[in-house]
C-alpha cells in the first residue's frame, strides 16, 4: 500500500506541487527589506552573542571562579584561573573565551550558578589583529557594564518563556 502511494505521490509529483505551493504563497507575499545597518530586525531575548561577564548592583563581579563553565564548554573554549583574596573569597585573576573556538552553544551561562558569564544578543563584532578572538576578563567585564541593560532586559524577557 505504502509502496502504492509513493509510486502515485512520484508519478503525480505532489511534492513538487507542494514546493510550488509555498513558492506561489511567498511569491505574492509582501515583501520586507531592511536597510541594514541603518536598520534592524528584531533580536530574540536568548539570541546567543558576544559574551560578557556581569556584576552586581555595587560593583562586585559575580564569578566565583567556580569553573563550571569552562568544564561544562564542549569546545574548551574557556581557560579560567582563579585566586583567592585577602578576604578568603574566591575569584578569577584569568578568565578568557577563544571566540574562534567558542560554538555559541550556551552551555556557559546555563551552568553558571551566579547567572556571572552570559552571551549577550549583542552580535556586531569583528576582530582586526590575531589574537584578538582571545576576550580576557577586563574586556568581558566591560561589555557587562556597557551591556548590562540590554542583557538585564532580555533576561527578563527570557524568563517569560520558562
Ligand atoms: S557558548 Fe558554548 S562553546 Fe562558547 S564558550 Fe560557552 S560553552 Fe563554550
Ligand atoms: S562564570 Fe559562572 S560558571 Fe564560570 S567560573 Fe564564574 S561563577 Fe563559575
Amino acid at each position: 500500500m505504502n509502496a502504492l502511494k509513493r509510486y502515485l505521490n512520484s508519478f503525480l509529483l505532489v511534492e513538487l506541487l507542494r514546493g510550488l505551493i509555498v513558492t506561489g504563497r511567498h511569491l505574492f507575499a509582501r515583501k520586507i527589506t531592511i536597510q541594514y545597518p541603518d536598520e534592524h530586525t528584531p533580536v530574540s531575548p536568548r539570541f546567543r552573542g558576544l559574551h560578557a561577564l556581569r556584576r552586581y548592583p555595587n560593583g562586585e563581579e559575580r564569578c566565583i571562579a567556580c569553573k563550571l563553565c569552562e568544564a561544562v564548554c564542549p569546545a574548551a573554549a574557556i581557560t579560567i584561573e582563579s585566586t583567592q583574596r585577602a578576604d578568603g573569597s574566591r575569584r578569577t585573576k584569568r578568565y578568557e573565551i577563544d571566540l574562534f573556538k567558542c560554538i555559541y552553544c550556551g552551555f556557559c551561562e546555563e551552568s553558571c550558578p551566579v547567572d556571572s558569564i552570559v552571551e549577550t544578543s549583542f552580535y556586531e563584532f569583528h576582530f582586526e589583529k590575531k589574537g584578538d578572538n582571545v576576550i580576557t576578563k577586563e574586556q568581558l567585564l566591560a561589555i557587562g557594564d556597557r551591556y548590562e541593560k540590554r542583557i538585564a532586559a532580555d533576561r527578563v524577557a527570557d524568563a517569560k518563556y520558562r
